[in-house]
């Protein structure tokens, strides 16, 4: 087990002023109190609206009058080294927020928006307190055992694969901390690197300076890693290059954007890796998403539906007697929710399966096979979430659609979309 991770990206660690006390102080110090990552402020007529994101998901805060939108810009600009004066070009610029032991480093991007206003992003990075380890992702005990069953011989390709911003760099960054970094060459090519890994020759996509993925990836194996981490694989080359490193036998853990298992292994074959690579390559694919985490201070008991248990009949999953609601109370700032844990999906790839896999099945086989292993959908792992309390049948509504099962015969008992504006294109 390597140790606690040092802070953020080096880019970060700028010298520039702290925000003095006022109105840019007080609405990070909330934000990061209440877990945002991100803070917009967006501009129109006279007035302002302040959010945040927190969760992955938008909520309004307050209307700021023009005065206070000035007032705020213009305390961002100033801590960032920004022109004040410059409202009609964008601007881009850092600064670090510190509040008794909170150290944060603040990305700012602001955009002159029509007529004549400016819009703002404020993305409060991770620090070093944020690092997850991989008992605290949310695994099944049983995938977990499995996983680190895999983990444990060196070689061959694994794939974690969802959407963005549903956790795949976290779980990259979890899994590749229980290995013995200390013992191996592990070399990373992200793009950027979120955190600073101990032991982890992390190189940074830079294409202005010639650094692509692919090349990079070329670089790192010429300087003899045993152990490579790829965020994210996008296109022919880093596929290609992942996958003979992985035959080769080095170790390649790569984030892949996929919706399933089966998407994960597609958007590898699209990228021109034959199957009779990928079948000799392809160790495990882990594919995942994340949902809200209940505040356990607040969450509401109730009965289960008849509905709802039909949901849980269809996916053959034990349905609980109760489920819990979200209400909302001071400890998650209302929200209701506090954090988010994954849900996984998560498939073994055998000799068997690897052989299978290299006669070039059709997509629609390939989803049918794993399904006929066993492998465990990620609305049924959000099922089994549901049922132990962690998360509310809301989240599952959110995240598959009110599609999932039969619709609630009364709309007023579940809104899956309250509270809800988007999902956040950025976070990984
Ligand atoms: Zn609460």
């Amino acid at each position: 087990m390597a140790g606690q991770p040092g802070s953020v990206n080096p880019k970060t660690a700028s010298d520039l002023e702290l925000p003095t006390p006022g109105p840019l102080k007080a609405t990070i110090g909330r934000a990061v109190m209440e877990g945002a990552t991100d803070i917009h402020i967006d501009a129109w007529e006279d007035k302002a609206a302040l959010r945040f994101r927190v969760d992955g998901l938008v909520h309004h805060k307050e209307t700021l009058t023009y005065a206070q939108t000035k007032k705020i810009i213009n305390q961002i600009k100033v801590s960032a080294d920004l022109d004040i004066e410059a409202t009609l070009t964008p601007l881009e610029g850092q600064f670090r927020y510190a509040r008794e032991d909170d150290v944060r480093d603040i990305r700012v991007s602001i955009i002159p928006t029509a007529p004549r206003h400016q819009s703002v992003h404020l993305r409060l990075l991770s620090s070093a307190k944020d690092w997850i380890h991989a008992e605290e992702l949310g695994f099944r005990d049983s995938d977990r055992e499995h996983i680190d069953h895999v983990l444990q011989s060196p070689h061959g390709l694994i794939l974690i694969s969802g959407p963005t911003g549903s956790g795949k760099t976290t779980t990259l960054h979890a899994l590749t901390e229980t290995q013995d970094l200390k013992n191996q060459v592990a070399a990373s090519i992200e793009d950027p690197a979120e955190f600073e890994m101990p032991f982890v020759r992390q190189l940074e996509v830079n294409e202005k300076r010639g650094i692509t993925m692919s090349e990079g990836l070329r670089t790192l194996l010429r300087m003899d890693a045993d152990m490579l981490l790829i965020g994210e694989i996008r296109d022919r080359e880093s596929a290609s290059i992942a996958a003979q490193a992985a035959l080769a036998g080095r170790l390649v853990l790569a984030t892949v954007h996929g919706r399933d298992v089966a998407g994960a292994i597609e958007a590898i074959h699209y990228l021109d890796v034959p199957y009779y690579i990928l079948g000799g390559a392809l160790r495990m694919v882990i594919s995942q998403n994340l949902v809200r985490r209940l505040c356990e201070n607040c969450r509401k008991e109730r009965p289960l539906h008849g509905f709802e248990a039909e949901l849980f009949d269809s996916e053959k999953v034990t349905s609980p007697d109760s489920v819990y609601d979200a209400s909302g109370c001071a400890t998650c700032s209302k929200y209701g929710y506090r954090g988010r844990t994954g849900v996984f999906e998560v498939a073994i790839l055998d000799d068997e399966l690897g052989l299978w896999l290299a006669d070039g099945p059709r997509q629609q086989e390939i989803r049918q096979r794993f399904l006929d292993e066993g492998v465990r959908s990620l609305r049924v792992h959000a099922l089994e979430k549901v049922a132990e309390g962690t998360t509310s049948i809301q989240e599952v509504y959110r995240f598959f659609g009110a599609g999932v099962g039969r619709k609630p015969i009364d709309d007023s008992l579940v809104d899956p979309l309250e509270g809800v504006m988007q999902t956040n294109p950025d976070v990984q």
